[in-house]
């Protein structure tokens, strides 16, 4: 089942959450900001032995003061036209990000709309790419739900899905 939620990530109750990191797993703004600040500082010092993530891959940490049990940190393309690999960069994310939520026995993940904010990717292409990932990972999930921090993208993935169903 693919769900869609409207609110702050960090808040919901699912075995793991994505974030949407940059290659450092440093933290930084936007929800990598929000994830960090809820987590607490162990999370920081935990990633800082991690050496980094290349774009399109995802590595897993635990959820520390987080409600969810996992973090999976996945690093999103910055959309420059399109040219630049990013519908497949961003497919990567989800598809890495679903393997490795798998492999540790998630049975419910959200997901925010990667690469969808300060990385500039379109949010409509965006939803698109997500879905058909998630699409391609439902069976083995109890739940994938995207969670969208405004109503506008909330409603854009509603009619997305219903579209692809
Ligand atoms: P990126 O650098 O990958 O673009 P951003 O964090 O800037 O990452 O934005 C990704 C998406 O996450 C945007 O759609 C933004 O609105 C959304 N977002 C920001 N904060 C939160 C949050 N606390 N929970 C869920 N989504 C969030």
């Amino acid at each position: 089942m693919i769900e869609v939620a409207q609110g702050d990530i960090t808040t919901l109750r699912v075995d793991a959450i994505v974030n949407a990191a940059n290659e450092t797993l440093l933290g930084g703004g936007g929800v990598d900001g929000a994830i960090h600040r809820a987590a607490g500082p162990a999370l920081k010092e935990y990633c800082r032995h991690l050496g980094g993530c290349p774009v399109g891959e995802a590595k897993i940490t635990p959820g520390f003061n987080l409600g969810a049990k996992w973090i999976v940190h996945t690093v999103g393309p910055v959309w420059s036209g399109g040219a630049q690999d990013e519908p497949a960069l961003l497919s990567s994310c989800y598809e890495n990000s679903l393997r490795l939520a798998f492999e540790k026995g998630v049975r419910t993940i959200a997901f925010p709309a990667i690469s969808t904010g300060v990385y500039g990717y379109p949010k409509e292409r965006a939803a698109r790419v997500a879905i058909a990932e998630m699409r391609k990972y439902e069976d083995k999930f109890e739940c994938i739900v995207a969670c969208c921090f405004s109503q506008e993208d909330a409603e854009l993935y509603a009619a997305l899905l219903k579209m692809s169903l």
